[in-house]
């Protein structure tokens, strides 16, 4: 069963199909009773855009996506906190990051150890099966 969905038409020619508000034909960004709202919402996702670009720019982070982006994550706030007046909270929040950070340099090791082992296992060539050997004379 297909619910309602928007009556507004795209760019494209395509009706938008989005699920509409309550009694009326239009979902919250075509509807005229929301337009305001959708344009506040839209400008602040741009403003978000813009903002985690320039931030991530003035940090040099890459994402969380690596081990490396995830060391260099916690480097920086690494520093940041020690540039922060001493206190247990500090030296709290910099005993994390020493742990947080064996544990990166742990797991950094196994994928690099991985690593070498699938390239040493694609160098041997494909494994023979237990039942091919069975056939051989
Ligand atoms: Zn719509």
């Amino acid at each position: 069963m297909v619910g309602p969905s928007c009556t507004h038409v795209m760019p494209s020619g395509r009706l938008c199909r989005a699920t509409p508000l309550r009694d009326e034909p239009f979902c919250f960004w075509h509807s005229p009773e929301t337009a305001e709202e959708a344009a506040d919402a839209r400008r602040l996702g741009g403003l978000h855009r813009r903002k985690k670009k320039t931030v991530g720019a003035a940090f040099g982070f890459r994402g969380l996506r690596t081990v490396e982006d995830n060391q260099a994550l916690l480097e920086t706030a690494a520093i940041e906190t020690l540039a922060l007046e001493n206190s247990v909270g500090r030296n709290r929040a910099l005993a994390g990051y020493a742990s947080i950070g064996a544990k990166l340099i742990e797991v950094g090791d196994l994928e690099d150890r991985l690593a070498v082992l699938e390239a040493a296992t694609r160098a041997a060539g494909p494994a023979v099966e237990a039942d091919e050997r069975d056939d051989e004379p």
